[in-house]
């Protein structure tokens, strides 16, 4: 029998543009006479559509960008009817990658591909996140945090509180945000306040971090129990940091599979992810991210709940090197999530 698959994509976040582009290459890669592909598209303010049933991949993001046929409650009403055997999201950030989309198809008892509910919604809070990965005994870098209520009642008291606790460089990042948006590197207090004020543009919360010099090393995981790591890559990014213009429109961001390190470092590394995976509860899918400082820590940056899942994204390469090409990446994690709803009855 052909499993009816839900395509899920776009969304209301920053990430919006990002969710197409994968979407267009998953539908290419999804074979087609295994599964019958719904397309369901989130517009970005919100509205959810559902496509005809895909008789070839699409070949444009605007073939995607559904306009017509039913609506938010007509999809909703389809995925509690168990319409779809199992609904895929690629969906990054807010509103779809933080547990939200998550819940709701967990009260529809629909399964989905990718982390749960509280993978998410703790991988998408880069405070909570922290704090669980600190429990764990993860070393990570300083990091404070700052509501915009706590922010715009003293701004000085809040620079004050950053310079003495984190110190310059620092990272300014919107909470509950990915693909580097609303993140900027600061050196002194001026750059500090422009940062505050754009990082909470995007979010009420926002995460006040050391700035490191290090590698970025990066490893994917897959699994559900029985969780295991891809081959390790390294980023290099040509700029500064890795901004959102590096990771989506630079060419020259050398990813780097496999990274050098030593084989003990490759141990410690998939040892560390492999912890990080399961304190935050992770099922399906994560790419953990480290930095590589010069003294050789190997510190826990965050993981991904939703990484980046073109094909030309690190945890698809990753998973290439390891010996597992793009549809077969995205059937085993289809079956992952068949596998965790029957786990879960
Ligand atoms: P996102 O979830 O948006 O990817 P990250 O926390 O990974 O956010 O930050 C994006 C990039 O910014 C990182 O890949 C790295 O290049 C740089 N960066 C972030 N935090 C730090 C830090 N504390 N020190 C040095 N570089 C950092
Ligand atoms: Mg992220
Ligand atoms: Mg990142």
């Amino acid at each position: 029998m052909k499993k009816k698959l839900g395509l899920l994509y776009g969304g209301k976040s920053a990430e919006h543009n990002v969710s197409l582009q994968t979407a267009k290459a998953v539908t290419a890669a999804l074979d087609l006479y295994k599964f019958d592909v719904y397309p369901i598209y989130i517009s970005i303010d919100g509205t959810w559509t559902e496509g005809e049933k895909l008789e070839t991949p699409a070949s444009t993001i605007e073939e995607l960008q559904l306009t017509e046929n039913g609506g938010t409650e007509h999809v909703l009403s389809m995925l509690a009817q168990g319409k779809y055997d199992v609904v895929f999201p690629l969906l990054h950030g807010p509103n779809g990658e933080d547990g939200t989309v998550q819940g709701l198809l967990e009260v529809l008892n629909v399964p989905y591909v990718g982390n749960g509910v509280l993978a998410s919604s703790a991988g998408m809070d880069k405070v909570i996140m922290k704090n669980v990965f600190a429990q764990a005994g993860l070393k990570q870098v300083g990091y404070t945090h700052m509501t915009r209520t706590e922010w715009e009642q003293n701004k000085e008291a809040g620079c004050a509180l950053i310079e003495r606790e984190i110190g310059w460089p620092c990272f300014v990042k919107p909470a509950n945000l990915g693909s580097s948006v609303g993140i900027s590197k600061c050196q002194n207090k001026e750059e500090l306040i422009g940062a505050m004020e754009e990082a909470f543009q995007f979010d009420r919360k926002v995460i006040i971090e050391e700035g490191v010099v290090a590698r970025e090393i990066e490893v994917g995981i897959l699994g559900n129990e029985m969780p295991v790591c891809s081959v390790i890559g390294e980023i290099v990014p040509k700029k500064d940091f890795y901004d959102y213009k590096a990771k989506y429109e630079d060419e020259d961001t050398a990813l780097i599979i496999p990274a050098d390190l030593t084989d003990a470092q490759k141990m410690e590394m998939e040892q560390l992810a492999i912890r990080a995976f399961r304190s935050l509860d992770c099922s399906g899918l994560v790419r953990a991210d480290f930095f590589l400082t010069e003294s050789g820590d190997l510190l826990i940056n965050e993981v991904n709940t939703m990484p980046g899942f073109t094909p030309f994204s690190m945890f698809p390469l990753l998973w290439k090197e390891a010996g597992v090409e793009y549809p077969q990446l995205i059937e085993k994690m289809i079956g992952l999530a068949v596998e965790r709803h029957i786990e879960k009855q």
